[in-house]
């Protein structure tokens, strides 16, 4: 079997990476930094997509 038929790869969208903390404020008092997550909406925050929908999504033209 080729070494190349994984059934998942890296999400293309966030490249592996899929949830960021945003910071929501300003530090608190005991010197912590309030965030949330936010999460890859094309791979629901598991940074791989089966391999049938791998495919780069559409281009939208700008300025149109
Ligand atoms: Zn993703």
């Amino acid at each position: 079997m080729p070494a190349n038929t994984n059934s998942v790869r890296i999400c293309s969208n966030c490249d592996g990476f899929p949830v960021a903390h945003v910071s929501i404020g300003s530090r608190q008092p005991d010197g912590t930094l309030p965030t949330l997550p936010a999460v890859c909406l094309h791979c629901s925050g598991t940074g791989h997509v089966p391999a049938t929908t791998a495919k780069t999504p559409a281009l939208t033209p700008a300025g149109r």
